[in-house]
């Protein structure tokens, strides 16, 4: 089922301060009757929250559990035959399970709970062609997309249609960043190309807890920001939640991938109390290719800002970002991480994947005069009497 564009499209708020169960509850029930998914009886209900990794709820790189369970709730209670799944990009499920709280607030409903087992290839347009998706994502009468508002090194943030891209099961996930990963417009089309092909009826983002900074794994600091909100068009709500946290839609790299594919509402009407969010913290965006071809290896090599172990960490030696590193990046030794930044295609799925939160993105000292001189440039030219 493919999304589709509609003249205007609806995105419902709700303002909710913590996880408390029968508040988180009420809002979502709130929410999903008033962007219904069509779920009869026997229908096939998939539910895709984020579930990047085993951690803590405090931690906010998940969906949190007891959003889930709202969810989970509302669909059984329409008769809906509901798999909680995803494919998570590191540690085993049943940690992630423990860890993040899902085994206790999903204990008791009878529904399956479990990673994405088989693909099936799906026809996501030019210039990608047919890919394997999850088959449960694809086979699926109804998903609830259900991701998680977080910061993203290489996306900007993470919201619902990026949210879909855990649909790509295990290790496809860092070859198509290998194959695509150097052009974030490239890989933003990939993105929205795989939430059209598995076509969410409703998403349903919990920015409750959000994440800010060096998102979106555990690198990222927790900000509270007391939102849900939720809309049967995944494109129309990440632009929603751009303008709501003060950002131009238009900065979000999968805003333009759903436009040029017709995925983008004339209008976006937004329903509900709207939070004040003042200075969410974001990565910085550096283009990942510019200047001439044959000068853009080296361009990337000195003037984006690289993966690096933060400042006065020591590395637990664990491997995970080296299993995760598309290009074969990294070689990890306890206390120390090499780098080859010559073959680094600036991914930061690194920066993601480490359990431990001790990798950032740091600019280049190039880079950063670049960024300097281009900020001087646009000051003058804004000044009173220029054109
Ligand atoms: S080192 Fe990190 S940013 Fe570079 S390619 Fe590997 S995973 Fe991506
Ligand atoms: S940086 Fe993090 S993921 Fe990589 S080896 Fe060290 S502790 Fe493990």
């Amino acid at each position: 089922m493919a999304a589709i564009a509609t003249e205007a499209a609806q995105v419902f708020l709700e303002q909710v301060p913590d996880y408390e169960p029968a508040a988180v509850r009420a809002a979502v029930f709130r929410l999903l009757e008033q962007a219904p998914p069509p779920i009869r009886r026997g229908d096939r209900v998939l539910i895709k929250p984020n579930f990047l990794a085993p951690a803590s709820p405090r931690r906010a790189i998940t969906t949190h559990p007891q959003v889930v369970r709202a969810a989970a709730e509302w669909a059984l209670a329409r008769g809906g035959s509901v798999l909680v799944a995803d494919s998570p990009g590191t540690g085993s499920f049943e940690r992630l399970l423990r860890e993040g709280g899902y085994a206790a607030a999903l204990a008791g409903l009878p529904l399956a709970i479990r990673p994405f087992r088989d693909t099936a290839r799906v026809d996501i347009g030019p210039p990608f062609g047919a890919i394997a998706v999850a088959r449960e994502a694809l086979e699926a009468d109804v998903v609830l997309n259900l991701p998680k508002l977080k910061s993203h090194c290489m996306m900007l943030l993470t919201l619902g249609v990026k949210n879909l891209f855990g649909c790509i099961v295990g290790l496809a996930k860092p070859e198509w960043h290998l194959r695509c990963g150097i052009d974030r417009a490239s890989f933003a089309r990939l993105l929205v190309g795989v939430c059209d092909a598995v076509g969410p009826a409703v998403t349903l983002l919990d920015g409750i807890l959000a994440l800010e900074g060096d998102g979106p794994g555990k690198g990222g600091t927790p900000r509270p920001v007391g939102m849900l909100a939720a809309s049967a068009s995944a494109p129309a709500l990440d632009a929603a939640v751009c303008r709501l946290l003060g950002l131009r839609p238009e900065e979000l790299p999968t805003h333009a991938a759903a436009a040029e594919r017709g995925l983008l509402p004339a209008a976006i009407v937004l329903e509900g109390p709207r939070p004040q969010v003042v200075g969410f913290r974001l990565p910085v965006l550096a283009p990942l290719t510019f200047g001439p071809r044959r000068l853009e290896h080296l361009l990337r090599m000195h003037l984006v800002q690289r993966p690096a172990l933060k400042p006065g960490v020591s590395c637990a030696g664990c491997g995970e970002c080296a299993r995760a590193c598309p290009a074969a990046a990294i070689a990890p030794g306890r206390g120390r991480l090499d780098f080859d930044y010559r073959r680094c295609i600036r991914c930061y799925c690194c920066v993601e994947m480490c359990p431990h939160g001790l990798l950032r993105t740091a600019e280049t000292r190039p880079g950063r005069w670049l960024r300097r001189l281009a900020a001087l440039r646009d000051r003058i030219g804004r000044r009173p009497g220029r054109r």
